[in-house]
């Protein structure tokens, strides 16, 4: 890992441990809601996206994280450091959000164990579970088995 690599991350980190520690509950939602929206109008490359980062403040808690990561570093380190651009790290943030949603939604919602996808040929009968879906218009049923507990979930989608 280079080291600007290794800065975007710790960055990062610092900006998602912040979010996380946002409180009200409703505000955290709305700062995600926005550090997600301000990333994908950068992958756009929408125009007026740094006006609109600006204005609801993602920015300002991306330079606040920075300052605070400087207190760390050495002299060469804080250089590499100010060199990354608040849009990277913004960018690198709203990935490890969409990471952790994906990670948390092939949890177990009794045991919190990782769950695997199953199918069930059909041949007319119907599958064993009432979680089993059917794949379109085939006779295969898919549904989700916790690894841990054996607790069978619908499938995603
Ligand atoms: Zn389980």
């Amino acid at each position: 890992m280079s080291d600007r690599h290794r800065h975007v991350e710790a960055l990062a980190r610092i900006v998602l441990d912040r979010l996380d520690a946002t409180e009200p509950r409703s505000v955290r939602r709305l700062r995600l809601a926005q550090v997600d929206a301000i990333a994908r109008l950068l992958r756009l490359g929408a125009e007026g996206t740094n006006a609109l980062a600006s204005e609801t403040g993602v920015v300002v808690i991306v330079e606040e994280c920075r300052d605070d990561y400087l207190r760390g570093l050495d002299a060469d380190g804080g250089l590499a450091a100010l060199r990354i651009d608040w849009e990277e790290v913004v960018l690198r943030v709203s990935l490890r959000l969409a990471q952790e949603r994906s990670v948390a939604a092939c949890r177990c919602s009794r045991c919190g164990a990782p769950t695997v996808e199953v199918t069930y040929r059909g041949r007319r009968r119907r599958p064993p579970g009432r979680h089993f879906r059917r794949i379109g218009m085939t006779d295969l049923y898919r549904a989700r088995r916790c690894s841990g507990c054996g607790l069978v979930q619908p499938p995603h989608g």
